[in-house]
Formats: structure tokens, C-alpha cells, sequence
């Protein structure tokens, strides 16, 4: 497997957004808050994710998160082509801060299949390279919500220690 992101519309434009919304001429919003709180001006931040050589069932949870607006790209295996179903794919996404935070939440938690988990760990590595304070509000559901609440926590006793 192999992550590549690519950062596409600069933090300037949360200040753009930011300047629109208050008639003011806002300035050095700190990013490190900004993501924290999730407010709707990180909307602005997009992202291309590049994901490549996954196991077929690995983007297909991914792919659940495209009913939040983010879109995805992935190999074809239709008939007549050279890949085959069982084959591994490459697939590629593109999406805003949010949507990174919210699979993140899900991706993350020790319930996760493991090489879905590798993969959003990668992802997050690969933001944090490029956008550190917002690889900091990646974060797991259950440290998002002080508890992981699957059926079967991934913590014992389902608390975080
Ligand atoms: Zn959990």
C-alpha cells in the first residue's frame, strides 16, 4: 500500500471564507483551533488522497463515506479489462478537512478492520506532513466521545484509560 496527499486549496481561503462571513477583514485564524472546533470554514480545505495496491474490500469502506459528498475514484474491473475482481486497486478521493476528520473517527478505532486501520493511519501520517493541525483533530470515535460505543469496544470495559 501506498498513500500520496496532495494539499489543494490553501489555508488562506479559511480567512477568505472567514471575511466573507463576518464583513471583517479577519486574519491568522489559527488552524490548530480551527480544526479542533470542526468549523464549517475548514469546508475550504481540500484534499487529493492517492491510495494505492489496497485489497478491493479495503475501498469499499472507504466508499461508505462518499454519502458525505466526498468523491472517489477506483480502478475499473468491468469485463473485458485486464484486472480481475480479487485483484488489489488503486483508488483515489477527493475531499475537505471534515470529511478526513469524520472517517478518521470511524477508521481508527481498534474495531476497524486492521487494513482499513493501516490505511487511514497512512492517510493521517501523509496529512500530518502537510497539514499537522489537522492530522491532530483525527482522532478516534472513541476518544471523540470519551468512550469507543461499538457493540464490542476496542477498549476493555469500552473506556479509555
Ligand atoms: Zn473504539
Amino acid at each position: 500500500m501506498q498513500v500520496k496527499v496532495t494539499k489543494l486549496v490553501p489555508y488562506d481561503y479559511v480567512m477568505k471564507a472567514a471575511n466573507v462571513c463576518t464583513g471583517k477583514n479577519v486574519q491568522n485564524l489559527d488552524p490548530w483551533k480551527m480544526y479542533k472546533a470542526e468549523h464549517s470554514l475548514i469546508y475550504t480545505q481540500w484534499f487529493w488522497v492517492e491510495v494505492y495496491d489496497i485489497e478491493p474490500y479495503v475501498h469499499t469502506h472507504f466508499r461508505t463515506h462518499e454519502k458525505n459528498g466526498c468523491q472517489f475514484f477506483v480502478s475499473t474491473s468491468r469485463k473485458g479489462q485486464e484486472r480481475h475482481q480479487k485483484d488489489s486497486l488503486n483508488m483515489a478521493f477527493i475531499c475537505n478537512a471534515s470529511h478526513l476528520i469524520n472517517m478518521a473517527r470511524k477508521r481508527l478505532c481498534g474495531k476497524a478492520d486492521p487494513q482499513v486501520r493501516e490505511c487511514m493511519l497512512d492517510i493521517r501520517d501523509r496529512i500530518f506532513e502537510i497539514e499537522p493541525a489537522l492530522s491532530s483533530a483525527m482522532v478516534t470515535n472513541c476518544s471523540y466521545r470519551g468512550k469507543c460505543y461499538e457493540l464490542t469496544p476496542c477498549f476493555k470495559g469500552g473506556d479509555l484509560e
